[in-house]
């Protein structure tokens, strides 16, 4: 790597401040910054120069101007109003100092024209550079991302999201080159030496780290719909495959408009696609950042695509609302942000598939990562006090949890009064800021109800409820009596929480009868008594994963399970009662006979293609080394059944074909736990073949990895050298198979590929080899994750806290040892505080 990054990476340690995270509150308020710029992305410069010109409002007497500015070097600083004169300035930490000969007046109005130099970053933050791996002809692309700490890095500003002000932007550009930033396009003039000035000005007043800049070679794609105008900008070779994101696009905003009960609030929608962008994206006001890819349907045979586009679509689409109309005004309430976009998208992917669908992944991404995050070393509450920087709130907590608490909210007060109170607080609240209190005053006016205790219980205290129930019968009243007993996560915590949550009875045998309840529970434990025509057969708590719970049933009952798996009508309580009966594989013990036959018919049976591929998520978390073996052979002949040309002609793939191709997918996913000869031979052909799906080939070769066999690494081998042709992202799905070979010799080839990779790739793996046990117990991984830690100037702090994640239930020595060394050695005080986090929470005896 070039020493530029060297000296970059340097920088960035040394600037972090340790003292806590907080507003800077300072005393004026900005209203306007104009920023403009001559940049050609084809001569892949380091550097750029700019001219800002500010606005602001003294809100006391001011003796001296406090901007952030990271990594500029200023050159002349100039007042411009209310008098023209030329100022002293300095720089200090990552602040810039203009000082006034003579204290400006509180309320008055000043202006100034500051000239800089600033850095073009190979880490995804500020200014940065990408390439695009599947059209060199491109050349390198510029982009901007902000959020959360970016913005000082491209512009002299008060870079703190409570400040919002007016934008404009003015680039001059060779004319090959589209520049892409908020708000109107004012003028796009041809300049006589060919290039172009191009001029956007964003008249409604936004935060700075929702600023966007986007320079380089682009198609453009118009939707039909006139207001707004919604865009969508990537390579001039993607376009048909960037179709159906523009079509979700379209489709997501007059859901929104329409659910939101608020429309659309800026002046166009503009996606542009930015290649190895290592987050899925960034939206800033009007102008959202995508990694291209993940809005490409490159494969209409993968449901992964689908579902894709359409949940990161309508996420990036919802913060225009939520985040970007109406902004956190402390990072601490991230939540406001991140929860909502989320459970907009959930919504919206409701509407398009169906509950089932919707559903079901949710509930699937807490139990693999909400869940994980909680029980380890990085819990806290939602609304966090004790922040050290901003970046580690982007986590399952503000994501998965924080959506679950809307969820709840929403069962609680019902749609109606939930829907009423985000239209009001929206409304009350556009183009400035909010924290949590702000929305609960909107929804408790819009419902009538008290909240606070559901408020306080859920946002100010970490942690979910385990909740363990029981019920008996009492035939001569015909009366069901329900015990509902919570006990926070945390051992330590006496946390109760409020909520409600849906219980449902079940009886098949006449009187057949499907009965639901709605129970309140505030105190640690409550008794409910229902009457119902005859005794149930089985109590379902939680159907569709409204409430975020961990169950636990007082007894369990194998075969209560098997009539949950196979016979309730809701299907996250089938996928959460197949679980229970494979909890002896999650667990790395063994499971009865009967319940492998349950296993056995909801992966064959089940109405639900959803549900069959819960045996996928069990696949890849169970610590049992196979499956059983009726189970195993089972899985094995349907993945060949799924291969097989007939499968597409059955009536269930007919009437769902994009949930039946993830059934594919699944089964694949399933043998890397099939313990049999014909396993890696049947998947050795599967990957070679050319015309193979995306997600069966990431499936493919994932089973490949987990079957850790020396022969898998050649297999995979062999199916990279024949898949890379068909483009980037194939290539990048078999090299991140090498992530998930249960073998040590992974690190060594996870070592290779380091060298070369971006950070998409890089910043990936630590979630496969969480996964991956055979290599995060190894000292092979504990080694190869201190070096690039301690030595790697390739790749920045973002991609190596999430390789950190890797090791988070990890507690062998190797870890020890390494986690030691990281807290010593390294210069980031992000990962340093994540090191210890680690080490305080799974090696708590240890001295550091
Ligand atoms: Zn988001």
């Amino acid at each position: 790597m070039n020493k530029f990054f060297v000296f970059l990476s340097l920088s960035i340690a040394s600037l972090i401040n340790a003292a806590p995270f907080v507003p800077a509150n300072r005393p004026y308020d900005a209203t306007h910054y104009r920023v403009k710029l001559a940049i050609d992305p084809a001569t892949d410069p380091k550097t750029f120069t700019a001219e800002a010109q500010i606005k602001i409002k003294a809100s006391t007497a001011l003796s001296e101007l406090e901007l952030d500015a990271e990594q500029l070097e200023v050159t002349t600083v100039l007042q411009t109003a209310p008098v023209k004169r030329k100022l002293e300035h300095a720089t200090q930490k990552d602040h810039l100092i203009i000082k006034f000969p003579k204290e400006a007046a509180k309320g008055s109005n000043l202006a100034f024209t500051i000239t800089y130099t600033g850095k073009i970053n190979d880490g995804h933050k500020g200014l940065f550079k990408v390439t695009d791996p599947d059209d060199t002809s491109r050349g390198p692309l510029l982009f901007t991302q902000f959020e959360s700490l970016g913005a000082r890095r491209f512009l002299p500003c008060n870079d703190e999201p409570y400040d919002k002000a007016t934008m404009e932007l003015v680039v001059t550009t060779p004319a090959r080159n589209q520049v892409v930033s908020n708000g109107k396009l004012v003028s796009d003039k041809k300049l006589k030496d060919g290039s172009h000035e191009v001029h956007w000005s964003q008249d409604k007043p936004i935060s700075t780290y929702l600023l966007v800049m986007a320079v380089g070679p682009f198609a453009v794609l118009k939707a039909d719909s006139k207001k707004p105008e919604i865009t969508v900008y990537v390579g001039e070779k993607k376009q048909t495959q960037a179709k159906f994101a523009l079509k979700s696009t379209v489709d997501s905003m007059s859901f929104l408009e329409k659910y939101l009960g608020v429309k659309y609030p800026w002046a166009k929608y503009a996606t542009i696609g930015a290649p190895t962008f290592i987050w899925g994206g960034m939206e800033n006001v009007s102008a959202t950042v995508m990694n291209e890819d993940r809005i490409l349907m490159v494969d209409p045979e993968s449901a992964s695509d689908y579902y894709r586009i359409v949940g990161l679509v309508s996420h990036e689409l919802a913060h225009q609302w939520f985040g970007d109309l109406v902004t956190l005004k402390w990072w601490n309430d991230l939540w406001l942000n991140e929860s909502f976009a989320s459970f907009m998208s959930t919504r919206t992917l409701k509407e398009i598939y169906g509950a089932e669908l919707a559903d079901m992944g949710f509930t699937q991404t807490i139990w693999d990562g909400y869940y994980r995050e909680e029980d380890g070393p990085r819990s806290h509450p939602i609304v966090n006090d004790n922040l050290s920087g901003p970046e580690d709130a982007f986590d399952a907590t503000n994501y998965t949890k924080g959506e679950n608490v809307l969820r709840m909210l929403n069962y609680y007060i019902g749609d109606e009064a939930f829907r009423k109170g985000v239209t009001a607080y929206l409304n009350k609240k556009a183009y400035g800021n909010a924290t949590y209190l702000d929305f609960f005053e909107s929804i408790e006016k819009a419902s009538g109800e008290k909240l606070d205790k559901f408020r306080d219980s859920w946002l100010l205290q970490r942690g979910y409820p385990v909740l363990t129930y029981a019920g008996t019968w009492d035939s001569t009243k015909s009366t069901y009596n329900v015990v509902l007993t919570q006990k926070s996560n945390h051992a330590e915590d006496n946390s109760l929480f409020t909520f409600r949550v849906p219980v449902s009875f079940h009886r098949r045998t006449a009187p057949a009868y499907d009965k639901e309840i709605s129970v309140s529970i505030s105190e640690a434990t409550t008794n409910q008594a229902i009457n119902l025509p005859a005794q149930p057969e089985w109590m379902s708590v939680n159907p569709r994963g409204v409430a975020l719970v961990k169950l636990v049933p007082q007894q369990k009952e194998e075969s209560v399970f098997s009539l949950q798996a196979t016979q309730d009508p809701d299907g996250v309580t089938r996928s959460w009662a197949a679980l229970e009966l494979a909890s002896g594989l999650l667990e790395g013990k063994s499971i009865s006979n009967a319940a492998e036959a349950t296993l056995i018919d909801v992966v064959s049976q089940d109405r639900s293609p959803h549900v069959r591929n819960i045996l996928a998520f069990v696949a890849r978390r169970m610590k049992t080394r196979w499956f059983p073996e009726a189970l195993g052979n089972r899985l094995l002949e349907l993945a060949e059944q799924a291969q097989d040309k007939a499968f597409r002609k059955t009536v269930a793939f007919e009437s769902d074909p994009v949930g039946w191709k993830a059934v594919r997918s699944s089964l694949l996913s399933d043998l890397g736990r099939v313990k049999s000869p014909k396993v890696l031979p049947f998947l050795a052909t599967v990957v070679t073949n050319k015309s193979l799906s995306y997600d069966e080939l990431a499936a493919a070769a994932g089973s490949i990895a987990r079957l850790g066999d020396p022969k898998s690494a050649e297999a995979l081998r062999a199916a990279l050298s024949l898949q890379k042709g068909r483009g980037y992202r194939y290539e990048f799905t078999v090299k991140m198979a090498f992530a998930a070979y249960e073998n040590p010799a992974a690190a060594n080839e996870i070592r290779e590929i380091f060298k070369t990779c971006g950070s998409d790739y890089a910043g990936r793996v630590g979630w496969v080899v969480a996964d991956n046990q055979p290599l995060k117990n190894s000292p092979e991984w504990a080694n190869f994750l201190k070096e690039v830690v301690l030595q790697s100037t390739r790749f920045d702090d973002e991609v190596k806290s999430r390789l950190m994640k890797s090791i988070e239930e990890v507690k062998t020595d190797h870890v020890r040892d390494a986690l030691q060394t990281i807290t010593k050695e390294t210069k980031s005080d992000r990962l340093r505080e994540m090191a210890r986090k680690i080490l305080d929470k799974n090696f708590a005896s240890s001295k550091v």
